[in-house]
């Protein structure tokens, strides 16, 4: 990260954080035999819900330093009023060591076990066991619904019946800390974003900055980092890859 935002990020009164798809390191496994095929494998098995744990791991056997990355990033804010909103549903964003209040995760994480039909009843916490064993690799049961009976899967949104009351929480904690950004120094960090769910992050981040005055938007993406016209001279676009440019030097 550049001297200047992390001066920002300094003089700023609050600190909001958008992690995207470039934490998922998906250029690093293209071309990797296991990843090619590897959505189609598990959509055929009905295992697609699997999908951002495997990439997690992959992407770990792989030598990924997003994890670093964002732990850099969470070591700058600690002890500060941010806010950090992921779409990583593959329990880096668990890891990186923000503080739990302020994470809301709208596309699923490693916390929470739903029913595949979507149960009310179904919708839990994973342990800290299970999600060791899942991390690990392990092919184990997640547990059955009370209401069907049918196994339990991950909570996130590649699930058909995706129960969204997993985030909602969290959720509302988040639109509450945004609703306080108006007026104040708002520093707005928005790393490796793409336009997979643009209405998540990246259009909410450009509105925000819009309608605040005292607000700052760093947008970087190896190649979506164009700001709209509207935020001349109050946001920056930075072409790099955000892994590489947050363990960057200069
Ligand atoms: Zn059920």
């Amino acid at each position: 990260m550049d001297a200047e935002t992390k001066d920002r990020i300094l003089q700023a009164e609050m600190v909001l954080i958008g992690v995207g798809g470039e934490f998922e390191d998906r250029r690093l496994l293209k071309g990797n035999p296991s990843y090619e095929g590897l959505v189609q494998e598990l959509e055929e098995k009905g295992l697609l819900f699997c999908l951002p744990l495997r990439l997690r791991r992959m992407q770990e056997q792989a030598g990924s330093r997003a994890l670093e990355a964002l732990k850099e990033a969470a070591g700058l804010v600690q002890g500060r009023n941010y806010f950090v909103i992921g779409t990583c549903a593959g329990g880096i964003l668990e890891e990186a060591g923000f503080d739990r209040g302020r994470l809301v995760m709208p596309c699923g994480s490693l916390e929470k076990k739903q029913c595949p039909m979507g149960c009310p009843g179904g919708l839990g916490e994973i342990s800290g066991r299970e999600r060791a064993a899942l991390m690990a690799g392990k092919e184990i049961s997640l547990g059955l619904c009370p209401e069907c009976g049918r196994e339990l899967v991950l909570n996130n949104i590649f699930q058909e019946k995706y129960d969204e009351r997993g985030y909602r929480e969290d959720w509302a904690r988040y639109t509450n800390w945004l609703k306080g950004t108006l007026n104040k120094r708002l520093c707005i960090l928005e790393l490796g974003v793409g336009m997979e769910y643009p209405g998540v992050i990246r259009w909410p981040f450009e509105t925000a900055a819009f309608y605040n005055q005292k607000a700052f938007l760093v947008r970087v993406h190896e190649k979506l980092y164009q700001l709209p016209e509207n935020l001349k001279g109050r946001g920056r676009g930075i072409g790099r890859n955000a892994v590489d440019w947050m363990l960057g030097r200069d």
